[in-house]
């Protein structure tokens, strides 16, 4: 080979590799994304909590590293408050008394000590009220608790260790929705009451009690926004939409308490960042690209709810929501394959068919499709007459919702392949003349949702 030649040779493949190491889509950054998401230290990313802001900062950190723009006047934060009570569990007073057979003994609990208030009742005090003494994870108790259905008031018995007992040792903020009852639940320190007696003599419960009135609080939630401006139409947005908070710390399950959503949905949260980082390196598109991270998915939709309800930039100049849910963990052969829900509603679906094959993804059918719907942000969306849906990659898989959701069980090679496709997609969209469109079925469904 001429000396010439080799030289230029050389050059296409400093070229080539410039180029491969520009490309942000990369396994290794899929890897340390998610694992950063969905690491123990996040504790699960909770709706309230100070790891959820944290990873608010990280996730604007991010959006600014990649070159977006924040939003005119609001900045990379869109705000919100919810509404929560503030416990003060000081000056909460618990009598239990425990008949057994014609024995009767009583077990004054010391506040703090053996007693935590946990969660609060419509009624402020009782006397001798029939109570429901059990293990914190009997599992009767907790199809009870989470039916939010306790009409006497109900005590716990929880280890020194766990993490509701160590959460409820001072004022603690609860948010609204997750208020329990008519009655309060109470922890108790395991060991402080006797055990259930071996014999069938039967044990009768009953608490003497008073709470202290909860305190009504705001409290400030963020979704995290970066804009991609657009060139000769940037009114027009194309919003692409994760939720990053999951579940925070609960009920452990085999030790684990952990509920680190990793699937759900550290995944969703880094590929809008990755391809934030890619669409920004190429040419700007003809529409502009909102990138949203929303808070509080977990509680009912409800960031994207705040969204949509004050939007950042008008709702009318939004096109279409692409909103990204659960992409990490194809069942098997299903890997580089993708769906959308409610795809036989709009031509979302066919529009994104072609960019997505043309970078390895089959778009491909999910049993549950249709009624994961409107069971994501894009649903808020959709109740504001926006076509929007979810694209998922995955599976209902059996990690779901549990601490065993860990980044170390999701496919790196399979995400860094869909998040790929979706760049090619939302060019796409951001691209193509025509935005796309309810169809017939489509626009039956918006007029049901918006009663
Ligand atoms: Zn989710």
């Amino acid at each position: 080979m001429p000396r010439r030649a080799t030289a230029l040779v050389a050059a296409a493949l400093v070229a080539a590799g410039a180029r491969a190491q520009d490309d942000p889509i990369t396994e290794a950054r899929v890897r340390e994304t998610v694992a950063w998401l969905a690491a123990d230290e996040r504790r699960g990313r909770d709706t309230g909590s100070p790891e959820l802001e944290q990873v608010a900062d990280w996730i604007a950190e991010r959006f600014a590293q990649a070159g977006l723009e924040p939003v005119p006047e609001l900045g990379w934060f869109h705000g919100w408050t919810l509404p929560g009570l503030r416990l003060d569990p000081a000056g909460v007073q618990v009598v239990l008394r425990r008949k057994l057979g014609n024995d009767t003994a009583e077990f004054p609990l010391a506040a703090g000590a053996d007693v935590r208030w946990w969660r609060p009742g419509d009624v402020p005090n009782g006397r001798d009220d029939a109570s429901t003494v059990a293990s914190a994870d009997d599992a009767a108790l907790q199809q009870m608790l989470l039916a939010k259905s306790a009409r006497r008031p109900v005590f716990l018995e929880v280890a020194e260790d766990d993490p509701d007992w160590l959460r409820a040792a001072g004022p603690h903020v609860l948010l609204a929705g997750r208020r329990a009852a008519a009655k309060p639940v109470f922890l108790v320190r395991k060991g402080v009451l006797p055990q259930a007696p071996a014999d069938d003599r039967e044990v009768a419960w009953s608490a003497t009690w008073s709470t202290p009135a909860a305190e009504t609080v705001e409290v400030p939630l963020r979704n995290v926004m970066g804009l991609l401006p657009g060139t000769t139409q940037a009114d027009e947005h194309v919003v692409v939409s994760a939720h990053y908070d999951h579940l925070g710390v609960g009920r452990p399950v085999g030790g684990d308490a952990i509920y680190n959503g990793a699937d759900d949905n550290a995944s969703g949260t880094m590929a809008v960042l990755l391809l934030a980082e890619a669409l920004r390196r190429q040419p700007a598109p003809r529409r502009s690209i909102l990138f949203v991270c929303f808070a509080a998915e977990e509680r009912g939709l409800l960031g994207s709810a705040a969204f949509c309800e004050r939007p950042p930039v008008p709702l009318e100049r939004v096109v279409v929501n692409l909103n990204l849910e659960m992409i990490g963990r194809p069942e098997p052969g299903n890997e580089g394959k993708a769906w959308v829900t409610g795809r036989d509603l709009s031509d979302f679906a066919a529009i994104l068919e072609g960019p997505l094959q043309r970078s390895g993804v089959l778009l491909v059918d999910f049993r549950m499709a249709d009624t994961l719907f409107a069971a994501s942000d894009n649903w808020s969306f959709v109740r504001h007459g926006i076509v929007a849906h979810s694209v998922s990659a995955g599976s209902l898989h059996r990690d779901y919702h549990r601490p065993s959701d860990e980044a170390d069980r999701l496919d790196v090679a399979h995400m860094a392949r869909i998040v790929r496709g979706l760049a090619a997609a939302v060019r796409e969209l951001a691209d193509r003349d025509a935005p796309p469109a309810w169809n017939e079925k489509g626009r039956a469904r918006v007029e049901r949702a918006r009663r």
